[in-house]
């Protein structure tokens, strides 16, 4: 035993049951509790995720009256960079700001999955993708914990919306749970460790997070292995008692009153056992020990050099969306004079609202960082074109078309108004308002060299897309949006941001359509593993933009896909390698998607998974190998029968691309089938097709049945007959009960392989 956790251990031996109950909440907003008696001093609990957010006092909510501190872009902009270093390299100076700002703990990253777009929480999570908002969840919470700060890991489980967020109840299938919902936050467990995970306020299958013994307990302690503190959302805890059985460790915030008399009467009467409390108060201590021990006073950071990294985070991240006849990167030489319109140039939308909101250190504006660029060389007017929030204001929208005819230029800022996005609430259409939309579009009519630079927190209908010759998507860039922005426009950096969510054509088109937002407080997640491009691959709707898309000022060429084997046995990985070249005359980088394939299944599946990408850059004409590993698991399904993950035998193919709509490379691959508990898996209404599904047990059916004449009626493969449950051969006279019985407990006791 370590010497830290002998001294934890003795600590714990020397505490009341009061003062160990009092661990397992808070003291007040942002900190747990101490035992002053031992010397024990509390920690600090803080929002993130993209910048950290600490009220002067504890007790205080403090949404916009926080410490300044870096606005990072939000997690929806970061993500479109597919970019773990720079990920990690982003988290590594969350967590300095931390060590600043005396908080030992950051609260994020966000890694629920975006089933809809008009979830309100877009902006705040990563992907429609579960490997993608893994992956990158992983690199957030390396690049924090490794400044000795922990992470919070949110929002377990199933938090896609927030209508009704706090009651809702997620009705879900298990293979979808796993497959999709569960998978970004296994994957950062397991390789990243994050100090914490934050359950989610609503139900899942009927039960609250806060209160899921099978989320809570089973999956994420005991099967993955889960060592750090389960704490609740705020205020998400229900019945405390509940939720302690379950697994939770640590309740959030904390309230004055009877919760530790209330607890303690609870062990007493039998009603709360003592070993959850102690499994709790032992989790936290530790991390409060943790936390003490990591603290450096006095920390100063360089918020110069921080803004700086905001800034490369957001232009890595812009996704170039169209590019007519290379209009961009702009040349000073050949500009006069350049229309700035849209409010949003002046006072940019950077964030989204809610517990994540960030007070920045600074902001540069996109008029601003224009004027910097451009200086006196090229001649800028400006025109607001729109009102912040309000209705269509057609004095506004005259001027800027009036502004727009006149210049060489028109750059139109434009997107969703703040109060459109936000935690505790949804989106109520995929529209941006009708003042920005008209906006562009008459402009276009007059002014042919249009570009429109975006600001929103998720994916937004584009009924003008045909109109600019370019658009960039910036989505809330942070506090250094300007900067970077005008980076993209002036080409000093190469846009290799890729979207991570699809941009639908309509709403009507988006996979949860039917089923969002829910009746009754319950929301059936209908569509199953069908989410983002795995619903539009299947339904072959062309999206607007698809997952995985973004232009570059370059082109890249790949060629020579190349795997290790051919064959996969059971628990084997498999090495993939490709080589990409920059064709074109500019440096710059690309992402490389890895998307597997299954041929032909037993099993619903999506056309083709994500299951690797990589970050290259290259020279002009520079050629690179880039290096992918996959595992057993890139191939499994979840097999809900079995409640196990599954390798099933088959053929794939390794699929390369560049978006998921651009397929380049394939490379066929076998797979083995991986072995299969039989426990219980033949009963009475088991249909013929699964006896002769194995070798073995089709060899029991062909003996059962040899022993009766009459079965010769029934045998065959039309399908008419193997969908047959087996005792249905009973009433027709074919099999006896007993012959029945004898089938099923033989073919239950044989081991397939
Ligand atoms: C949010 C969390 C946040 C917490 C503390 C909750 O309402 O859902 O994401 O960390 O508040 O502000």
């Amino acid at each position: 035993m370590s010497t830290a956790e002998a001294n934890l251990q003795e600590l714990m031996s020397k505490m009341t049951l009061e003062e160990k109950i009092a661990l397992t909440i808070g003291k007040d907003f942002w900190s747990t509790n101490g035992v002053e008696r031992l010397g024990i001093a509390p920690i600090a609990l803080n929002d993130g995720p993209h910048g950290v957010r600490k009220p002067a006092a504890s007790t205080e909510i403090g949404i916009g009256s926080s410490f300044a501190a870096t606005c990072f872009p939000t997690a929806n902009t970061l993500a479109c960079s597919w970019d773990t270093a720079l990920v990690e390299e982003v988290g590594e100076a969350l967590g300095e700001e931390c060590l600043a700002l005396d908080v030992q703990v950051l609260l994020g990253p966000g890694v629920n999955i975006k089933r809809t777009p008009l979830g309100g929480r877009c902006f705040e999570y990563y992907s429609e993708d579960p490997v993608l908002a893994g992956e990158l969840g992983s690199a957030f919470v390396n690049g924090v914990q490794s400044k000795g700060i922990g992470t919070s890991l949110k929002h377990y489980a199933c938090n896609n919306q927030e209508f009704e967020r706090m009651s809702i109840s997620v009705e879900i299938d298990q293979r979808t749970l796993r497959e999709i919902y569960l998978t970004a936050f296994e994957r950062v467990v397991r390789k990243a460790r994050p100090w914490t995970v934050m359950c989610a306020y609503n139900k899942v299958n009927g039960v609250y997070a806060s209160e899921h013994p099978q989320l809570l307990r089973d999956i994420l302690k005991n099967e993955w292995g889960f060592e750090g503190v389960l704490v609740s959302d705020w205020g998400a805890v229900n019945e405390k008692e509940k939720a302690l059985e379950a697994g939770l460790d640590l309740q959030m915030p904390g309230y004055t009153g009877d919760h530790t008399a209330k607890m303690a009467q609870l062990v007493k009467d039998g009603q709360l056992s003592e070993s959850a409390i102690n499994e709790a108060a032992t989790r936290v201590l530790r991390m409060m020990l943790q936390g003490r021990e990591n603290r450096q006073p006095g920390f100063v950071f360089d918020p110069q050099v921080h803004h700086a990294l905001a800034r490369r985070a957001t232009a890595e991240s812009i996704v170039l969306l169209k590019n007519t006849a290379h209009l961009l990167p702009l040349q000073l030489d050949q500009l006069h004079s350049v229309a700035i319109i849209g409010r949003f140039a002046k006072e940019p939308r950077y964030q989204g609202s809610g517990s994540s909101q960030v007070v920045p250190t600074e902001i540069d504006s996109s008029y601003d960082e224009l004027q910097g660029w451009l200086g006196d060389k090229v001649h800028t007017t400006y025109a607001d074109g729109y009102n912040d929030e309000g209705p269509l204001d057609e004095a506004l929208l005259h001027e800027a078309v009036e502004l727009a005819k006149t210049s060489d230029l028109a750059l139109i800022f434009a997107g969703l108004p703040g109060a459109y996005e936000s935690e505790g609430y949804d989106r109520k259409h995929l529209f941006m308002p009708e003042s920005h939309n008209r906006l562009i579009a008459e402009i276009c009519q007059v002014q042919p060299n249009t570009i429109v630079i975006l600001h929103n927190g998720g994916a937004v209908a584009l009924p003008w897309v045909d109109g600019p010759k370019a658009i960039l998507e910036a989505g809330l860039g942070g506090q250094a949006v300007g900067g970077a922005i005008v980076d993209i426009l002036s080409g000093k950096v190469n846009p290799s941001g890729k979207l991570a969510e699809t941009f639908p054509v309509r709403l009507e088109d988006t996979p949860a359509y039917i089923n969002y937002p829910g009746e009754t407080n319950k929301v059936y997640y209908g569509e199953r593993l069908f989410v983002g491009y795995r619903y539009y691959d299947k339904k072959e709707i062309k999206p607007l933009f698809p997952f995985g898309y973004g232009l570059s000022y370059t082109t890249f060429e790949y060629t020579n896909l190349r795997i290790n084997k051919t064959e996969l046995n059971a628990g084997e990985t498999l090495d993939v390698a490709v080589t990409i070249r920059n064709a074109g005359t500019r440096a710059g980088k690309e992402v490389i998607q890895l998307y597997v394939q299954s041929l032909a299944s037993q099993f619903i599946r999506p056309d083709k998974e994500l299951k690797a990408f990589a970050k290259v850059e290259l020279e002009a004409d520079q050629s690179k190998d880039v290096h992918m590993t996959l595992e057993e698991r890139d191939f499994q399904i979840y097999d809900d029968e079995r409640q196990a993950w599954h390798t099933e035998g088959g053929e794939y193919n390794i699929l390369i691309g560049s978006s998921s709509e651009s397929i380049v490379l394939r490379e066929p691959v076998t797979v083995h089938e991986g072995p299969r508990s039989m426990t219980s898996q033949f009963n009475r209404i088991s249909p013929i097709k699964q006896f002769l599904q194995y070798p073995k047990t089709h060899e029991l059916l062909a003996n059962t049945f040899a022993e009766t004449p009459r079965a010769a009626l029934f045998q065959g493969d039309d399908e008419m007959f193997t969908s047959m449950p087996i005792a249905k051969m009973i009433v027709l006279g074919v099999l006896t009960d007993e012959q029945v019985n004898t089938l099923i407990e033989q073919a239950n006791q044989t081991s397939i392989f």
